[in-house]
């Protein structure tokens, strides 16, 4: 009833479903019902009953008005931060900062984190039901999703229908949609978009534990000699983590990190030595140090003799794979020296971490990359240990809680496995479920195959936007479109995926949810609500148990309340665990009796929860007991392979994908944040000098790149962080943002055969100029609509939208053009400013109403900024109730009219501090390091996570830089 509390909340008239009894409620003035109305079939005293639970909830409820504080956790990546949230519910107000208290984050929040509180407006919520575009109420599109699953379940069996979830999910969503798939429908088709995230990590720790364990803890970082971080920009993908390490190096200067990437990307601003690999040569690299390791005596025999098997064989097969030290350096393609280096320093370095992530996983050998990893601290005895072992960082913030509850598709529940007939009576039998799933369902690529070929019938997308983050995105687009039935529930009312949904489901948002999520320490923590649902969207699990319910299963799926889920989930992890039954790693059984109140109370802890970890467990294997069948871990024989597929004269790069700093997936919620947007508005694409060189590329062109499954369009960026052959493209934008730059479209589809995780970054590709007739930019009070460019991208800012474009065909008459964008109630009030210089095929304008600004355009025949203006500058103008004389002369020039208001790129997105300011401010005041710009202009002073950038700046003032991204 907790939810049917928050929907109460709302100023509106609106429909709920409880059980079968409709209840309509009408406006709440004041926070007062007016009215309340009940429909049903059902009998007088259950209405009566329904409508008492109301009046508890209207009597109990906080009240709205006041302030309250609540303690939550990120929506965003795996370091899991806790939040603390100043909560003004009346009016939808929320201010973030830091919760001290949380074990995993200290207090600290990153740029992403501390401007969640920005991105809850209710524009752009889904807030009804809809069913083929048309409103619904919950009762008809429930009715209509599970009849529609029922019938193709009926007419084509279980395997014709599938779920695809999403690391967005609290851990109690993620429960009853994998048991209502797996153990009702009787499908495993239930993956998520973890798959695409740390699936290869979960399948090396299965061969490597027996069990997926993560064994490490971040304290470990603050212990550690050596931490290597491979295949992770920790920067800006995990910002708080890599503050942490940031601050334990400054604390401790014998801490040596070294970061293998291809790119030199802001994380290796901290970075002792940068090994920068070719793509794909992890598995000769970590072979090599196996190989070196042994020759170096820097084995821990007795741990391998006591705790492990299958050595001999994993070094035999290293030191066959790479039998020197040089075909290492050349297989890899890094220097000699800084190969020995790396390896001197994990060989004398006996707490050693190393942290991997999408670098490593997303690839056709991620499984084998990860094992190679954890065969050097197997055999080094470097796990479990304080400051000593492999830690997984995971990308999304319940990716975590996704894998405890079976939420990927070769997954049972509560770390159990499909291979393992006791586990499938187990779960059987604890769920009463007659018709469980008897084999792993379809991995996401493979899925979204089956549905492309009409094997998979009706798909419920839950949380995610695959339309764009899925390889091949394009063909996933075209799977959905002539797919029979697609679901989506979501909480926003547009992406590139809900365009193509037959029903759409509102879902809560971050600040609406109620449940637990799971970090990538294994902590498990809670995420609260903050404010009333939003229209009538409902928690996920809630939806699905009230499908389940109306498919007929209603006495497994009768949750009325998180906490009745978490309890069962905990449950179920302590189901028949122990010696007798056999172990398992996972156990929440501390928790199987939880009550109402101390869910509400939940502190962070890492799992397992149990009789012999009642507060915890910090590491796991420090005993040197694993999960396998005789208690020891496995080394794996491993050898390099090739990609699958290679560069040629038709596709000379390759395309490597990531995220950005102030950027989450696909940009549907932190796009909201106008600061957020101003870091790296527009899609790129990194290009090493001497290749853009050889291709005519100029940084500020836009580029077409083009792979054998799609196309994109990205501004070029020319930067010696690249190596050369190699480009990098990052992976948020989406239709909603820009016309034709989804980089999924050209991602390969090739996935790793053990994990199932697409290989995203390894795309063969090829990059050419795309030859504009002009190029430019517009920025409007208003949004515009039809700007028809053949290179659009929409960025939103405070008090404008900004469009940067460029075209082939050059329009008659800029002025006619625009003016047709511009709102018609503008017209005959507006007062126009323009300059035209037919040289340069420059145009400009201004437009104002009553001397605001209404919309600024500049086009020019060449991109470069010396005949754009900067944009920032322009873009600070609608701040202004009216422009003065000065403003407008500097617009028709083109140039502010005093140089410090060309503030450039943004680089603090606390402070608002941009690149221009930070370069004048070293050189004018001789500024050294973070600190003394901090202490000068307030920058990274807040969350810290543009620290690497501004280091980065400092040196390239101080000397020629290889640029970040
Ligand atoms: Fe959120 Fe940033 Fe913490 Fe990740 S590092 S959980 S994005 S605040």
């Amino acid at each position: 009833m907790q939810h049917l509390a928050n929907a109460i909340n709302l100023r509106t008239c609106f429909v709920l479903i409880k059980g079968n009894i409709l209840i309509k409620q009408r406006i709440i003035t004041n926070s007062k019902v007016v009215s309340i109305l009940l429909f049903s079939d059902r009998s007088v005293p259950a209405l009566i009953t329904v409508l008492l639970e109301i009046l508890v909830i209207l009597a109990t409820r906080p009240n709205l008005n006041a302030k309250q504080e609540v303690n939550t956790t990120c929506a965003y990546c795996g370091v899991g931060c806790g939040i603390k949230a100043e909560v003004r519910p009346e009016q939808r107000r929320v201010t973030v900062q830091g919760d001290v208290s949380h074990p995993s984050s200290l207090g600290y929040l990153c740029s992403k984190g501390s401007s969640l509180g920005e991105t809850l407006a209710l524009e752009g919520r889904l807030l009804q039901p809809e069913i083929g575009g048309k409103v619904v109420n919950w009762q008809e599109a429930l009715s209509e999703v599970s009849q529609r699953f029922q019938k193709i379940v009926a007419q084509h069996g279980p395997n014709a229908v599938a779920f695809y979830a999403s690391g967005q999910l609290l851990t109690e969503d993620y429960y009853v949609a994998n048991k209502l798939m797996k153990g009702f429908i009787g499908s495993g088709n239930i993956d998520t978009n973890s798959r695409l995230c740390m699936s290869s990590a979960v399948s090396a720790h299965k061969r490597a534990f027996g069990s997926d364990t993560v064994p490490a803890c971040y304290e470990d970082l603050d212990h550690a000699q050596l931490i290597v971080l491979t295949g992770s920009n920790t920067a800006w993908c995990h910002p708080v983590l890599f503050q942490q390490i940031r601050k334990a190096k400054e604390h401790n200067a014998s801490l040596k990190v070294v970061v293998i990437d291809p790119r030199y990307t802001p994380t290796c601003e901290i970075a002792d030595l940068h090994l920068a690999i070719k793509s794909t040569t992890d598995v000769a690299l970590f072979n090599g140090l196996l190989t070196y390791l042994a020759e170096h005596n820097a084995l821990d025999t007795q741990f391998i003799n006591e705790h492990t098997e299958g050595f001999d064989k994993a070094l035999e097969s290293a030191q066959k794979d790479v039998p020197s030290m040089l075909s290492v350096s050349q297989t890899c393609g890094v220097p000699l020296h800084d190969l020995k280096t790396f390896f001197d320093w994990f060989t004398h370095s006996e707490k050693t971490m190393t942290l991997y992530s999408q670098g490593v996983n997303q690839s056709s050998r991620g499984v084998d990359k990860v094992n190679a990893i954890l065969n050097c601290h197997l055999a080094t005895g470097r796990i479990g240990k304080p400051g000593a072992g492999p830690l997984s960082l995971t990308g999304q913030p319940n990716a975590m809680g996704g894998r405890e509850v079976g939420g990927l598709a070769n997954q049972l529940a509560a770390h159990m496995e499909f291979g393992n007939s006791t586990d499938r009576d187990k779960v059987a039998r604890f769920w009463n479920a007659p018709n469980l799933a008897e084999k792993p369902g379809l991995c996401a690529v493979d899925l979204f195959n089956a549905v492309a070929k009409g094997e998979i019938k009706a798909i419920w997308i839950m949380a995610t936007n695959p339309v764009v983050s899925l390889p091949n995105a394009d063909y996933v687009k075209r799977a959905l479109q002539q797919c029979e039935f697609v679901v989506v529930s979501d909480c926003v009312a547009r992406n590139d995926t809900l365009d193509l949904a037959h029903v759409k489901l509102p879902a809560l948002g971050w600040s609406e949810k109620d449940g637990t999520v799971t970090n990538s320490e294994r902590r498990i923590s809670r995420q609260r609500a903050l404010l009333p649902a939003a229209g009538s969207a409902m928690p996920d699990w809630w939806i699905i148990s009230r499908v389940a319910e109306h498919m007929g299963f209603a006495k497994q799926f009768n949750y009325q309340h998180p906490v009745e889920i978490f309890r069962e989930h905990a449950a179920l992890s302590a189901f028949e665990n122990d010696k007798e039954h056999g172990l398992r790693d996972f156990d929440l059984s501390a928790f199987a009796n939880i009550s109402s109140e101390q869910y509400q109370t939940f502190e962070p802890v890492q799992w397992p929860v149990n009789a012999t970890y009642p507060e915890g467990r910090q590491r796991f294997f420090d005993d040197g007991r694993f999960y396998t069948d005789n208690r020891r871990a496995r080394f794996i024989a491993l050898r390099r392979k090739p990609a699958q597929f290679l560069s040629d004269s038709q596709f000379p790069f390759i395309l490597n994908t990531g995220r950005l700093r102030d950027q989450w997936h696909t940009m549907t919620r932190s796009a909201l944040t106008p600061r957020l947007n101003l870091h790296r508005p527009e899609p790129f694409v990194e290009i090493h000098p001497k290749d853009a060189a050889r291709y005519q590329l100029v940084g500020g062109n836009i580029a077409n790149l083009r792979s054998a499954w799609g196309q994109m369009m990205a501004r070029v960026k020319v930067s010696e962080a690249q190596r050369i052959g190699e480009v990098f493209v990052p992976m948020h934008w989406s239709e909603q943002f820009a016309k034709k730059s989804r980089v999924g479209a050209l991602v390969n589809p090739v996935v790793d055969s053990l994990s199932g995780q697409p290989e995203s970054k390894h795309t063969p590709v090829s990059v050419q100029r795309f030859s504009a007739s002009w190029y430019g930019f517009i920025l409007s009070r208003e949004p515009l609509q039809n700007l028809g460019s053949d290179y659009l991208v929409r960025v939103k800012g405070h008090d404008y939208t900004r469009y940067e474009m460029a075209g082939h065909t050059l329009p008659d008459d800029w002025r006619h053009w625009i003016t047709q964008k511009l709102r018609q109630s503008y017209e005959g009030a507006m007062q126009w400013q323009e300059y035209t210089n037919p040289n340069q095929g420059i145009y400009r304008c201004a437009v104002l109403l009553e001397g605001r600004l209404i919309a600024i355009m500049n086009i020019a025949s060449n991109p470069g900024n010396s005949v754009l203006p900067e944009r920032y500058w322009l873009a600070s103008l609608f701040a202004k109730p009216e422009l003065t004389e000065v403003d407008r002369l500097a617009l028709l020039s083109g140039k502010p009219s005093t140089p410090d208001l060309n503030r450039g790129a943004l680089v603090c997105a606390c402070y608002s501090v941009g690149e221009n300011t930070l370069i004048t401010a070293i050189s004018e005041h001789s500024l050294q390091n973070y600190q003394d710009i901090g202490r000068h202009c307030k920058a990274g002073t807040n969350c810290g996570s543009c620290v690497p950038e501004i280091s980065a700046l400092i040196r390239k003032v101080a000397k020629p830089p290889k640029q970040l991204t």
